[in-house]
């Protein structure tokens, strides 16, 4: 008969190692062979390991897909790329390409954006720390100051009297948005009314011009609710303003903080599956935003301070497997070219490491050092991963923010950085260092210079 099933006969199969996921699926193993349609061997043999690589088409994409979600909730919407995230200047140049101003905490990333070509009207300039030159080049050039603190505030009003000229200014407004511990070590408190005392201060002055209000609630915030709650506090200081003295603001600044696909350490689930969708951020600050007692036409611009959400997944990291061994508990270790020099994220996330070549089935429990003769040099402490060999190369995903800002040199110095451009071409946009870039800036004095041993 024809219909008959053929018979297939029992077969024992051996486990896999490894941990199940909550929904019962294996680890995931399947190779990362390819960025942006680059092979990840072509780039390391080009450019050498360790290798950051930026996609520029998905930066776009993150910047684009973000713009959409505000503006088709909130009629006015304005991005301003957080310079500290990541202010490697093509970065910075895709992001002002796609419309975002320059968001700076400090003189040098001030001078930076300025280099690049961002006029001081579309810098917003933030942070605790501004000098007085700092203050002063604002002023001149017009950039929003957003001011931290009453001592600040004295600096901005002395100076625009010296200069004649009007500061455009904002208060930074820290609080309580149910999220512990607070952040309140930045700017004008809201529940004690220093941010009104600060307002009030302004108001007084024919040279700060109030343009906006402004607050960044924390970093990597979970919860939507925290920035309604501080949004609607925004709202209710704009709207005493207006009653009080008759003065509607331009723009309501929201600062960044909302996470990126990356999970952080001790975090369960996966943040993918966790972490709030950008469009439930924007129907939080939206909602709260057009409550504002403002006419139609009067309504704020809203500015958007993002930058890790926007940034992490157009970054990776190829890293070249050095050295292979067993660690006395029976774990399997890795040595790779990349420490926690160049991976400074490393301390706040579980990294998503896969294998650049197939691996086979057969996994194991890993633990991935990286190469510094110094014990905090973890990559992984517990990975499940395929076997492999010396010289194979694994992929770090999601390490477009904070990475390569906060990097440093020890040790090893910082490497290679390229862009894979969006019609498939792949640009280095920062030479590794080498030891004339090291000693560069030291000085030896006289006495020193000689020694016999
Ligand atoms: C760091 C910072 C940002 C960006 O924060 P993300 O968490 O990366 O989105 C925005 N605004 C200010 C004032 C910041 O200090």
């Amino acid at each position: 008969m024809s219909d008959k099933r053929r018979y297939e006969r029992p077969v024992v199969l051996k486990q896999q190692t490894g941990f199940m996921n909550k929904f019962g699926s294996g680890p995931l193993t399947h190779p990362k062979s390819e960025i942006d349609g680059i092979p990840v061997s072509e780039l390391a043999e080009r450019f050498g390991t360790p290798l950051f690589v930026i996609s520029e088409r998905r930066i776009r994409e993150n910047q684009r897909r973000a713009t959409r979600v505000f503006s088709t909730r909130y009629p006015a919407v304005r991005f301003a790329w957080s310079y500290k995230t990541n202010y490697l200047n093509a970065v910075c140049s895709v992001f002002h390409q796609e419309g975002s101003w320059a968001e700076v905490v400090s003189g040098f990333e001030y001078e930076k954006a300025r280099r690049l070509g961002v006029k001081g009207e579309h810098i917003i300039f933030n942070g605790p720390s501004k000098t007085k030159d700092d203050i002063r080049r604002a002023i001149k050039e017009g950039a929003a100051i957003h001011i931290d603190h009453f001592d600040e505030l004295y600096d901005v009003f002395e100076i625009s009297r010296e200069e004649d000229r009007t500061a455009r200014v904002a208060i930074r407004v820290n609080c309580d948005t149910g999220v512990y511990p607070k952040w309140d070590r930045f700017g004008f408190n809201f529940e004690n009314d220093e941010a009104k005392q600060a307002l009030r201060r302004i108001m007084t002055s024919d040279r700060l011009n109030p343009v906006g209000l402004h607050t960044h609630i924390g970093t990597y915030m979970m919860t939507t609710d925290s920035y309604k709650t501080a949004t609607d506090k925004l709202v209710e200081l704009a709207a005493w303003l207006k009653t009080e003295y008759g003065h509607t603001l331009e723009y309501i600044d929201i600062g960044g903080g909302f996470p990126s696909n990356n999970t952080l350490n001790g975090q369960y689930l996966p943040a993918e599956q966790i972490v709030p969708s950008i469009e439930e951020y924007a129907n939080a600050i939206s909602t709260a935003l057009l409550s504002l007692p403002y006419a139609k036409d009067e309504l704020p611009v809203l500015i958007l301070e993002t930058g890790r959400a926007l940034i992490d997944d157009a970054a990776s990291l190829i890293t070249t497997i050095l050295a292979l061994k067993r660690l006395s508990d029976g774990r399997r270790a890795l040595i790779i070219d990349a420490g926690v020099n160049i991976l400074i994220t490393r301390f706040w996330y579980k990294h998503k490491i896969t294998p650049a070549q197939p691996g086979g089935v057969m996994t194991e429990n890993t633990a991935i050092y990286g190469p510094l003769c110094m014990n905090i040099d973890c990559i992984a402490e517990n990975i499940v991963l395929p076997v492999m060999k010396k010289g194979d190369r694994l992929v770090i995903d999601y390490v477009g923010a904070y990475d390569m800002t906060q990097w440093m040199q020890f040790i090893t110095l910082r490497p290679n950085i390229v862009m894979v451009m969006e019609d498939g071409s792949v640009e280095l946009i920062r030479e590794s260092e080498n030891i004339e870039y090291l000693l560069e800036n030291e000085r030896i004095p006289e006495k020193l210079r000689s020694f016999s041993l």
